[in-house]
């Protein structure tokens, strides 16, 4: 867990400038949503914060290191898209224990891991289903939980509900509010979803053409819109 500062930070494309001069803090432990939009800048600045993209100017600095500087490898971040995929043949203890297999942990902490992780997120009993037993809102719980296994710094979230119909969509989003309260990870959440953002948010930052238009509380964004 780590408090998450993006200072003055800018990128440019080729004849596009897609994020320009934000500013940001997220607290330790907060979880933050990124509204707006389609097209003003939030995945872009999702991708810089993960170093899948670089800054034009400015930095991100994740606990006390600059994290521009930093290779993505080397920055603690674990992401989750909405097109996450689980390995069909494997269970959900090995979907989950799997980036900790890749680096060769020992059983011992694997199993204490993936325990924690699965008891965050809810699926405690199902860890030896495989992903075509369970649903779509069970199986979107076992991507949450591979990705917290490796007890990221800032866990950041591309609109991971996108994909689930509406019905799904409305369960899923109630479990992730759980599990938000229970994991206190500091977290990054992008949508264009009103609602979700609302439901969701410790704090709400509006986003427009690249720019913050509004940040704070869904008390606060809802009484001054
Ligand atoms: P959002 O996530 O809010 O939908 P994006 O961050 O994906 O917005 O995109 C912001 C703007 O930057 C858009 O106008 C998009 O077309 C542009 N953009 C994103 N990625 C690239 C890229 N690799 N090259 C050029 N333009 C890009
Ligand atoms: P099989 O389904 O025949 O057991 P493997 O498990 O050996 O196949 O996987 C074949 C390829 O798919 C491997 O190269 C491996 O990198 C990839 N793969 C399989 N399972 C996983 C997994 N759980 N995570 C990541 N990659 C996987």
């Amino acid at each position: 867990m780590a408090r998450l500062e993006i200072r003055q930070v800018s990128k440019i494309f080729a004849d596009h400038t897609a994020v320009s001069d934000v500013s940001l803090t997220v607290n330790d432990g907060e979880f933050l949503v990124l509204l707006g939009p389609s097209g003003c800048g939030k995945s872009t600045l999702l991708r810089m914060i993960a170093g899948l993209d670089l800054p034009t100017y400015g930095d991100i600095v994740i606990g006390d290191r600059v994290a521009t500087r930093l290779q993505p490898k080397d920055r603690n971040i674990a992401m989750v898209f909405q097109n996450y995929a689980l390995y069909p043949h494997l269970t959900v203890y090995e979907n989950i224990a799997f980036p900790l297999r890749v680096r060769g942990a020992d059983s011992r902490l694997v199993d204490e891991k993936v325990q924690w992780a699965a008891g965050l997120v809810g699926l405690s009993k199902l860890l030896k289903r495989k992903p075509r037993q369970m649903s779509g809102g069970e199986r979107q719980r076992t991507a949450l939980a591979r990705s917290l296994v490796r007890d990221p710094d800032v866990f950041l979230l591309d609109e991971p509900l996108s994909n689930l119909d509406a019905k799904l969509r409305h369960s899923a989003r109630e479990e992730l509010r759980q599990f938000q309260d229970r994991v206190g990870v500091t977290s990054v959440y992008v949508t264009h979803d009103q609602v979700e953002a609302m439901g969701l948010g410790d704090r709400i930052v509006v986003m427009q053409a690249g720019t913050v238009r509004q940040i704070g509380t869904p008390e606060e964004i809802y009484q001054h819109p």
